[in-house]
């Protein structure tokens, strides 16, 4: 492959088109284009703007939580030293998790959910969308639906909303109208392309609240901002506790936004590694797996190009992974430049692997990880004991595990 030529910073794109290299862009339908520049316009506002940043520091402080603490993993890293000793390496580094676990709602989308609320507003829309696949996006849509007052419908496939009950439940406490979409097999990538449908059927009072870095421009560049809370405090923090910038950090990658989101504000720091993590599900060999940079190609999902999960003839597949929040056969855009420039490593971890890490977590920290998140912490697992004990990792805690008690005690063949 053409490796395009590096840049001098990392954090400058997308361009004005909205493509980061070859990837990103806006490949919508005609009546979109007029909505999707609308939004861009209020972005590029509300963005500069100290009042808007202001409501939402506010928000994310006393409604969210903010600042999500930076936590020494004191426990999984003597476990790790242990296992460094055993290999007679004497090494093992240092973990830390970025808690978004702690926010309220459970994970790092309510970030993007009080960016994307307060940008509807600020719009003059009176309605809110939203698309879901295992339900975390969707029941933190509803949230903010509900505290600003907004009637919100959430697209989910037929097939999640059979196996995310309480997820589906607790939208519909929430005020939410949950729509299942019978289409496809059923799953996120379908409930985004009835979400799209509706946007255009709807173009005058409605808001599209898309859930991870992905979809046209402007969308993975404000939900990337959103998110890159995670990284500007985990930066400041590890300056502050440690003196100086991590080795290493590591997050899930799905759509890519908790990823982007922890990245983006460390790309520029060339002594930092920075590993996202696919769900390699059952092995890259077949096509049990969410690996789409990995083992995709770049093709057009969504109105973005991208690394996409495709057979032959260009279908789409469905891809497959323990974790539903990881299950999407595309990655945002950002991330497709990032792996072809080289600057970002992109490692897959398969279903086993994540388990074994979210009961070690559990076990070991007394933190019940989300699935998702476990697929970071076991990249953790097999690199740190091979590093020195002055090194030092971040694992984005992109969530907590609460939601997947069910999957783990059917995999551990257990029932509750
Ligand atoms: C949704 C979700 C993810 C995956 O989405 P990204 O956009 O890739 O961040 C990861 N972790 C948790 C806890 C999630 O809820």
């Amino acid at each position: 492959m053409n490796k395009p030529a590096m840049p001098n910073s990392f954090r400058t794109g997308p361009d004005e088109q909205g493509m980061f290299g070859i990837f990103g862009g806006r490949f919508v339908a005609e009546t979109l284009m007029p909505l999707i520049l609308d939004l861009e316009q209020h972005w590029n506002h509300a963005k500069n703007d100290p009042a808007f940043k202001a409501e939402l520091s506010a928000l994310s402080t006393f409604y969210a939580g903010r600042p999500s603490k930076l936590y020494f993993a004191e426990g999984l890293t003597r476990h790790l030293r242990d296992i460094s000793a055993a290999k007679g390496l004497g090494g093992g580094a240092k973990i830390y998790f970025k808690r978004e676990d702690l926010n309220h709602t459970g994970s790092h989308k309510i970030n993007n959910c009080l960016g994307q609320i307060l940008l509807a507003k600020r719009m003059g829309k009176k309605r809110i969308i939203a698309e879901t696949g295992a339900g975390q996006h969707g029941v933190a849509s509803a949230t903010v639906a509900a505290r600003f007052g907004y009637p919100c419908v959430v697209y989910m496939g037929a097939t999640d909303v059979e196996r995310q009950k309480p997820n589906v439940f607790r939208m519909k406490l929430l005020g939410a109208e949950v729509r299942p979409v019978h289409s496809g097999h059923g799953t996120l990538k379908d409930a985004m392309n009835e979400a799209l449908r509706d946007w255009v059927t709807n173009v005058e009072d409605t808001y599209y609240l898309i859930g991870t870095a992905a979809g046209p421009h402007p969308y993975p560049e404000l939900v990337r901002d959103f998110q890159s809370v995670i990284g500007t405090e985990a930066r400041a923090q590890m300056l502050e506790q440690e003196g100086r910038l991590p080795d290493v950090i590591i997050a899930a990658v799905g759509g890519g936004s908790n990823a982007i989101g922890l990245f983006h504000p460390f790309l520029d720091d060339k002594e930092v590694r920075i590993i996202g993590i696919e769900a390699g599900g059952r092995g890259l060999d077949g096509v049990e797996h969410c690996a789409s940079m990995n083992a995709g190609r770049p093709g057009v999902l969504h109105g973005n190009r991208t690394y996409l999960l495709q057979n032959e003839d260009g279908q789409i597949l469905d891809g497959h992974s323990i974790s539903a929040g990881l299950d999407y056969p595309g990655v945002g855009p950002e991330h497709s430049w990032l792996r072809d420039s080289g600057r970002v490593e992109y490692e897959p971890i398969l279903d086993d692997e994540a388990l074994a890490a979210f009961q070690l977590t559990t076990k070991v920290e007394g933190i019940i990880p989300a699935l998702e998140s476990a697929h970071a912490i076991a990249h953790a697992v097999k690199i740190a004991p091979n590093m020195a004990k002055d090194k030092i990792v971040i694992v984005n805690l992109s969530g907590r595990g609460d939601k997947d008690v069910h999957t783990v005690a059917n995999m551990m063949g257990m029932e509750i």
